[in-house]
């Protein structure tokens, strides 16, 4: 797990640290969102507020994490796959907010449909949550 941490920021070309591998391995071992209260329940006394925001927001340049906008105002964070590169997201799917047990996740298959803008408006990004009851809520 750690050398696998270990590898990957070395990739992203960034130097390793406690709290990035700290971080990265919070967002491997919970498979779904997290938002930075969650981050920092988890660091426990670790780590504190400041470092977590710089942690997120450079992994969040480099095209390993990217953001979630939701209603309730937490931004909640996810792995991104693969494609993304520093500064070119390609995380255009949906994301599914489970009322039940509030876990947010990366529907990596279902794309964000295209909406019809009307003329001289430039979409740069959209996003949608849609929310409901997940498939380990409902079994
Ligand atoms: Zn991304
Ligand atoms: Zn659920
Ligand atoms: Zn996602």
């Amino acid at each position: 797990m750690e050398d696998k941490i270990r590898t990957l920021l070395k990739g992203y070309g960034l130097s390793i640290t406690e709290s990035r591998l700290g971080v990265l391995q919070f967002f491997y071992s919970n498979n779904g969102a997290m938002t930075h209260a969650d981050i920092e329940k988890q660091a426990g006394n670790k780590m504190d507020r400041v470092t977590i925001y710089r942690t997120l927001q450079t992994f969040e340049e480099k095209g390993i994490i990217h953001s979630i906008p939701s209603a309730d105002n937490m931004v909640r964070y996810a792995l991104c796959k693969e494609q993304c590169t520093a500064g070119h997201h390609h995380d255009n799917h949906v994301h599914f907010l489970c009322n039940t047990c509030g876990k947010t996740s990366c529907l990596d298959h279902v794309l964000v449909p295209k909406v019809k803008l009307p003329k001289g408006f430039l979409p740069s990004e959209s996003n949608m949550v849609v929310r409901g009851t997940c498939n380990l809520c409902r079994a």
